[in-house]
């Protein structure tokens, strides 16, 4: 994992955030109301924006979603300027997309 999402996703303010963001929409995915797993962000975390609450704590920029829609997610919109990344439901690297 690339260590400045490593801060960001072990941080304290982002597993409040991520944790509220699930139960206000009853940790269902938003898509599919399957299982939520992910709290996807839709603007994607960058280097650029790691620091800026506006985008990564920001209840409007995420998506609560199911593994299936957050692969779906990833693989439909991946470009190789944003670095797909996808985390588990810790908010733990999983897998490099
Ligand atoms: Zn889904
Ligand atoms: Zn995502």
């Amino acid at each position: 994992m690339k260590e400045y999402a490593k801060k960001f996703y072990q941080s304290t303010a982002w597993k409040k955030c991520r944790k509220s963001y699930f139960n206000l929409k009853h940790g269902l995915c938003e898509r599919c109301q399957g299982t939520g797993k992910i709290v996807h962000h839709k603007l994607y975390i960058t280097p650029q924006n790691i620091n800026d609450p506006d985008i990564t704590l920001n209840f409007n920029n995420l998506e609560l979603l199911c593994q299936d829609c957050h692969n779906k997610e990833h693989h439909d919109k991946y470009s190789p300027v944003v670095d797909g990344l996808m985390f588990d439901a810790d908010g733990s690297l999983v897998q490099r997309c």
